[in-house]
């Protein structure tokens, strides 16, 4: 087993103009790490609190390719919590709250028997516990991370530290931009590889996403999906990501033309998280739903 993600998990309140989830399984290690899962084993380093439900330790615990040996549990700690509020679009949010918890804390542990793991993914968490962790897995083949606005404000230095050590980073339209100060994906992708990274992935939402590497660029439309199925957005970057990655450490390949390949699954596998709160809806995926809607987008994005 290869592929290791560590990030938050959290307790999540989320509210869209239908409807609201209060304190449910959320964070961007679970979203990961259950996407990543419907492919391809998956360990997990993260912090939980006293206050973390049962429930949610059941609802990750049915995962049966997600390792928690590496999900520390801390009676005297709180658990990550964040809120946000979808506008109408469904595709800007606006955070309410971010309660750090345990983020406060020195970082998690990472079990000795995780120390051959080859694929990381660094999920959203702060840069310098990012490169803190990274510095755990020596024997890395590809290490990906991804950060957001409060990251790119409040540690700028050690994020710009972070992005020299990574082979990847995965980012939306609006972070790229406020991290370089260009609007186009293209052209702020290209200024994200001079600070360091070999490749970059922008996500554009319900637009798709594009892939800009130092050896070319790829791009890709979003899955289409239809209003009505779109019922939570929350976690479908960190689903992207699970996805793709779990592409690339299931193939053992980093190669351009694998992570064209790997961004199509991670589209796909996003698709379906959208369709409920928490990870209600990749708790019932199986890889047969997934391979045959990624079939079926194959022949929606098909060119020539
Ligand atoms: P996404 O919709 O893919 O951007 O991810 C949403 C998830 O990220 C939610 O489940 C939150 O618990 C988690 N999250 C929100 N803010 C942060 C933060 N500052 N650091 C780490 N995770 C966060």
């Amino acid at each position: 087993m290869s592929l290791l993600v560590t990030g938050t998990i959290g307790i999540d309140t989320v509210h869209t103009p239908h409807a609201k989830a209060e304190g449910v399984l959320g964070g961007s290690c679970a979203y990961f790490a259950a996407a990543a899962s419907v492919q391809t084993p998956v360990r997990v380093v993260a912090a939980v609190g006293g206050d973390w439900p049962a429930a949610h330790r059941a609802l990750l615990e049915g995962f049966p390719r997600i390792c928690l040996q590496g999900l520390e549990h801390r009676p005297s700690s709180r658990t990550f919590a964040w809120g946000g509020r979808y506008l109408e679009n469904m595709n800007e949010r606006e955070t309410l709250f971010t309660e750090l918890g345990v983020l406060e804390e020195a970082g998690p542990r990472v079990p000795q028997a995780y120390s051959d793991s080859r694929f990381i993914f660094l999920a959203n968490s702060h840069p310098v516990e990012q490169a803190r962790l990274l510095a755990h897995f020596p024997k890395r083949r590809l290490a990906v991370m991804d950060t957001m606005d409060l990251w790119i404000n409040i540690a700028h230095p050690e994020l710009l530290a972070l992005m020299k050590q990574v082979d990847g980073i995965v980012v939306n339209d609006a972070e790229a931009a406020l991290l370089t100060g260009v609007r186009n994906a293209i052209s702020a992708g290209r200024r994200i590889l001079d600070l360091g990274p070999r490749f970059v992935i922008i996500k554009k939402g319900e637009h798709g996403c594009v892939l800009v590497h130092r050896e070319g660029v790829a791009t890709l439309p979003a899955y289409p999906a239809e209003s009505h199925h779109v019922i939570d957005p929350t976690g479908a970057g960190d689903s992207f990501a699970g996805g793709m990655m779990a592409h690339l450490a299931g193939n053992d390949r980093t190669d351009l033309p694998s992570l064209q390949q790997a961004i199509g699954w991670g589209t796909v596998t996003a698709s379906f998280t959208l369709e409920s709160f928490s990870l209600d809806r990749l708790a019932r995926l199986t890889s047969a739903e997934l391979e045959e809607r990624m079939e079926s987008f194959r022949r929606a994005a098909r060119v020539g």
